[in-house]
């Protein structure tokens, strides 16, 4: 009979940092200083400043220590994350305030720090730039390390023995200091891939899945921990087949990482010398240091909608474009596509709205279209980034002609508003339709007639054809990328869309499935689109098959009856032919 107490548990959040780990969990909470008012008689004023430079000095040479210890492990310019907190203790503004308080109202030092700091990060809370938002952590950091040294209370940074460390959130100061001891590995309720937690535990090579949202809540200290940082997979108490399938796939990918040094350089071309594009999903701009690392040669997918994360309008035009071009710039001469708002569903609504079906109700293409003023916004917002000519427009949830005429209209008004200011734009901007609900998949051939390409997101497409909600634990085994249904849909969509001399991608997760990636090519995809860590195995398949032959592959795969039969035929080709390829250990759709 199983434990119930021990009983395996597997939670998903965002792939931080790839690696895997496997060990106990130190649970790591911050307690928060308390901070008591209390009134001082006048002659204890001096001794309570006293009190205060001296917590702040202190404070100060430890963050230079740990400056200087990230200097050494991570170079200056990663360090320069910690230089922001030692700024805001070496404030004269800020600690003149302080100091200018505590005389004039005869109150303790923590309490008035912890006041006046508290108004500094109201401030930076309400600015409506989330990168200001989130470096309200650093603040808190600070105060709160100020406050314990006030208090004389140590923090416990030092971990007996190797642990992963499980946290509500982590600082980049918690993230250097815990690289001094055995850490194995980071899990988070909160933080996502650009926090500077990820972006340092990438640095520091220690995997990381952050946005987990309950880990704290499920793992106790001591608790045996599987952290799988290529999935974005914690495994509490893994079962002994669990760990030896986590070691299994990290010793494969060790390996076969290693064999894909250098790739980056090389075009995505098959033996036959059939060029496919080759580009990365992108949420973020900070990703595309990366994305270019793994060797994309453009932004298949730049999702648009974390620019709203925390906030109740819509960005200006002008703190689109500054966006935009930005994204454009750094990717010259490599193409971008900027995926129009996909707001609604499950992604953040631009209005609060009640909706029993949300993927079935206002989202995407259905919101801009009923938003002239918004998609107008949007609109010449993406085209005064394509200057340069590498920007195209990808339009998401589009399910009929009209819609796609419509947004022409819109485009054009954008041009000729452009035009009247004198901005300059690429007039001849290219815009396309993302295949991803199945009246489109339907009508693709009239839908490439009237755009330029056609780009496939079966993220949707499989929960919309299939009719199994993408994010429901519950159906999760039905949602089935190797379904016939599928496979036949994404042959219609692409013969349409080449039927029209129109150029077929794939934005959608199936494109970043190796197991996926002889048969797309066969069917005759030409671009794939993935998340970046992917990108170098997705790559290795492409140049180790003919054209010729993946075509013959996929003409079989057409003619098989199941998902079962597809996905082991496929396998089973792959496993023949490119017996370097860790199949099992890159399918993540176990978790
Ligand atoms: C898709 O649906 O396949 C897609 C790429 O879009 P998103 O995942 O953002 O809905
Ligand atoms: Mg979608």
């Amino acid at each position: 009979m199983s434990d119930e107490k021990n009983k395996e548990i597997i939670l998903t959040g965002v792939p931080a940092a790839p690696g895997i780990a496997v060990g106990p969990s130190y649970l790591y909470s911050k307690a928060v200083p308390k901070v008591h008012q209390r009134a001082l008689a006048p002659d204890e004023v001096e001794n309570e400043l006293a009190r205060l430079h001296a917590a702040v000095a202190r404070s100060e040479r430890e963050l230079q220590k740990i400056h200087s210890f990230a200097e050494q492990k991570l170079g200056a310019s990663n360090a320069k994350i910690l230089e922001a907190q030692v700024m805001i203790l070496q404030d004269a503004v800020l600690m003149g305030a302080i100091e200018k308080r505590i005389r004039s109202e005869l109150k303790n030092a923590e309490y008035v720090v912890y006041d006046e700091v508290s108004k500094y990060r109201r401030l930076m809370m309400e600015s409506e730039d989330e990168y200001i938002q989130e470096r309200t952590h650093d603040v808190d950091d600070v105060m709160n390390r100020v406050l314990r040294n006030i208090q004389d209370q140590k923090l416990v940074s030092r971990l007996e023995g190797e642990s992963i460390i499980v946290s509500h959130s982590l600082t980049p100061a918690d993230t250097v200091i815990f690289s001094r001891n055995q850490v194995l590995g980071y899990a988070t309720d909160h933080g996502g891939f650009t926090s500077h937690a990820a972006l340092l535990s990438r640095s520091l090579k220690i995997p990381a899945v952050l946005g987990l949202r309950n880990a704290t809540a499920l793992v106790k200290s001591g608790d045996i921990l599987g952290i799988d940082g290529y999935a974005g997979a914690l495994i509490i108490n893994p079962t002994e087949e669990t760990i030896e399938g986590l070691r299994r796939k990290e010793q494969r990918l060790k390996e076969f990482e290693k064999k894909l040094e250098g790739i980056a350089g090389l075009p995505a071309e098959t033996l036959d010398h059939k060029r496919c594009e080759l580009s990365a999903n992108l949420e973020f701009a900070e990703e595309i240091e990366f994305a270019l690392k793994q060797g994309s040669q453009g932004i298949g997918l730049f999702r648009t909608e974390s620019q709203l994360i925390g906030r109740e309008t819509f960005p200006t035009e002008d703190e689109q474009a500054e966006l935009y071009t930005s994204v454009a710039e750094q990717m010259f001469p490599h193409p971008v596509m900027i995926r129009s708002f996909d707001i609604g569903g499950d992604k953040l609504s631009p209005e609060p709205l009640q909706e029993d079906n949300p993927f079935l109700g206002w989202r995407g293409i259905r919101v801009c279209l009923d938003r002239p003023e918004m998609f107008l916004d949007h609109l010449r917002a993406i085209l005064r980034a394509s200057a340069k000519k590498n920007v195209r427009i990808l339009l998401p949830m589009v399910s009929k002609v009209s819609e796609v005429r419509k947004a022409k209209e819109y485009l054009k008004q954008a041009k000729d508003d452009l035009k009247t200011r004198g901005v300059p734009f690429d007039h001849h901007i290219k815009m396309g339709v993302m295949i991803e609900v199945p009246a489109a998949a339907v009508l693709a051939e009239e839908i490439a007639k009237e755009t330029d390409f056609l780009s496939i997101g079966t993220n949707d497409l499989i929960q919309y054809l299939l009719a199994i909600d993408r994010g429901n634990t519950l159906v999760s085994s039905m949602y089935q990328e190797f379904n016939p249904a599928v496979v036949r849909t994404l042959k219609q969509i692409i013969d349409a869309g080449h039927r029209q001399s129109k150029w077929v991608g794939m934005c959608g997760e199936m494109a970043g499935n190796p197991i996926a990636t002889v048969l797309l090519l066969g069917l005759g995809l030409d671009e794939f689109s993935v998340a970046p860590i992917v990108l170098p195995e997705i790559k290795k398949i492409l140049r180790s098959i003919k054209f010729k032959e993946a075509k013959r592959i996929a003409d079989k795969v057409l003619t098989l009856q199941t998902e079962v039969e597809i996905k082991d035929y496929l396998a089973s080709v792959l496993r023949e032919k490119l017996p370097d390829i860790p199949l099992e250990a890159l399918d993540t759709s176990h978790y």
